[in-house]
Parts: structure tokens; sequence; C-alpha cells
């Protein structure tokens, strides 16, 4: 093994996922990017969903098809039924099958309490809770249908959550997104009960502070990195590539006997750092 940064990328197998089928959902940015790029070049088949810029969406296909692997990219909106049917449909009749969702798509629309429209509240529950649901379904459907080919995967198929710290971590002022990765959690368990027995596993991965679009505002400036600095016992805000990696590894079978677990990816974030001095 080598001993620069990039070790812990680059020492993963890079056929651990050799001959499987991914989607990864809100794929064209953050931590989806890198976990459709991270899930490519483990060796799986990927397509790349995406909901508005097909450009960047084009990117990503063609780093992970680098890769030798096939990989191609679908618009559909998370939250919209028909289109996550359409989606998952076309990846069946164009791939084959699928054996791993990332249901990773997400958002925030946030607002002090008394001035969060139902709008705002409504729009994050239905893309960061229901879009899971809908996509944790259709796949279902499909693992089910095609069952546990052995020469695959010891699993009939996985699907892995991408959920957040703030399932456990209240969050003033983002109340429709705590209460979001609240409801993912809780979904993401009973999925995980229900569909053991039929071979399917369920987790998720919650990440901490990542540095994404989706956060910019927190770690743009050196004020607002001290301040998530103190927040982080691990004192560095996280790369989405710390994300790809867990989910690269829950979606193997090194991790086989792990089933309805969220695996926090936080640097120590739900550790209650406060208390390191206090309480
Ligand atoms: P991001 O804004 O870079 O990516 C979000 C992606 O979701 C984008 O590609 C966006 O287009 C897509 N998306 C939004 N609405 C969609 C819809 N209706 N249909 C399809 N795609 C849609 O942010 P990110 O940080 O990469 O977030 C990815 C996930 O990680 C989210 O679920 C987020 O809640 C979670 N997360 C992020 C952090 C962090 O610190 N960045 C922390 C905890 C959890």
């Amino acid at each position: 093994m080598n001993s620069t940064v990039d070790a812990p990328r680059s020492a993963l197998p890079a056929q651990l996922l050799k001959g499987q089928k991914a989607l990864v959902t809100g794929a064209n940015s953050g931590i989806g990017m890198a976990t459709a790029i991270g899930l490519g070049r483990a060796g799986a088949d990927v397509v790349v969903n995406y909901v508005a810029d097909p450009d960047a969406a084009g990117k990503v296909v063609e780093e992970i098809s680098s890769f030798g692997v096939r990989a191609a990219a679908y618009q559909a909106d998370v939250s919209q039924e028909d289109q996550v049917t359409a989606m998952v449909g076309r990846m069946v009749e164009e791939f084959g099958t699928i054996d791993i969702m990332v249901a990773n798509a997400g958002m925030q629309r946030d607002a002090r309490f008394t001035e969060m429209t139902l709008g705002q509240w409504q729009k994050v529950i239905d893309v960061n809770l229901t879009g899971q649901f809908l996509c944790a379904r259709e796949a279902t459907k499909e693992f089910r249908r095609r069952g546990v080919v052995p020469a695959v995967s010891r699993s009939a198929g996985k699907i892995i959550c991408m959920s957040s710290v703030h399932q456990l971590i209240p969050w003033a002022g983002h109340v429709n997104y705590a209460a979001s990765k609240g409801g993912v959690l809780m979904m993401m368990e009973t999925l995980a009960q229900e569909l053991a027995p039929e071979k399917i596993r369920v987790n998720a991965v919650a990440p901490g502070a990542i540095k994404t679009p989706i956060n910019r505002s927190a770690w743009e400036t050196p004020e607002a990195r001290k301040d998530l600095l103190t927040l982080i016992p691990y004192d560095r805000i996280g790369d989405p590539e710390d994300i790809a990696n867990a989910v690269v590894l829950l979606a193997s079978d090194l991790m086989d006997y792990v089933i309805g677990t969220t695996l926090y990816v936080d640097g120590g974030m739900t550790l209650f750092p406060g208390f390191a001095t206090g309480g």
C-alpha cells in the first residue's frame, strides 16, 4: 500500500463490485457524483440519475466509462412516482437488472420554523423521504423478481439510503430536513426488517459535514470553517470520497451480514463533542 493521502481510495479492491449494476440518484453533484464514480471504479456498471444539468451527468458517465465499465445518465425527479418507475424499468431493460440502489438525492430549503412555508416543508419531505421510498420500492420489485445470483452477489440486492447525522441531531432552522432524515432512519430500519428474509440488504450511510454544494455556506469562508470544525472531533471537513468509500464497502459482499445499520461517516460529529470539555 502506498502512503499518499489517496491511499484509502486506491486501496479498495478494484473488482469488489464486478458484474453488479448500480443506480445512484442525484449523481451529477457532490456525494452522489463521488459515489457513482467510486462504484464504477470498484467494477460496477452505473446509472447516473440526475434531475437537472445533463452536462454534469454526462461528465460523470464519461469518467465512469474510463474504468472499462458501462455507464449511462437517466433523468428523473425522484419525488415523482411515474418517473422513478420509468427510470428503474429502463435500467432493467438496458442493463438487464439492478443490484445496488443508492438513494442519495436530497435537498435543503431552510427557514426558521414560523417562516417555513408548507411548500418548503413538503418539497424537502417529497425529495428526501418520499423519493427514497419510491426508489427503494422499485428496486425491491426487481431484486425480488431476479432473486440471488451467487456468481454476482450473496444477496438479492442492496439498498443504501443516504441519510445524515441529522437523523439523530436536532437542527434548528432546518425542521423539514431533520424530519426527512429522521424519517429515513425508520424507513430504512423497517425495510431492512421486512426484506432481510428475501436476502435484500437495506442500510444507510449518515454523512457529517461533507464539502459539497448543498452546504457551501458552512465551509466557504474561514470563519464558517472554524465554526464548523468545533463540531468535528477529527478536525477536518469530509470529502465526498469519504462517503463514496463507505457506500462501496456497504454495497459489497464484504458487508454481507450487515443489515439495517446506519454507518455514520462524520469525523465524530455524533459523539457530542461539546461534552469533551463540558458536562
Ligand atoms: P448536492 O446538492 O451536491 O447533491 C444533491 C443531488 O441531489 C444533486 O445532484 C441534485 O440535483 C439532486 N436532486 C435534488 N432533487 C432531486 C430530485 N427531485 N430528483 C433527483 N435528484 C435530485 O448535495 P450533497 O451534499 O451531495 O447531498 C447528497 C445527499 O447527501 C443528500 O441526501 C444530503 O441530504 C446528504 N447529506 C449531505 C451532507 C453534506 O454535508 N454535504 C451531510 C449529510 C447528508
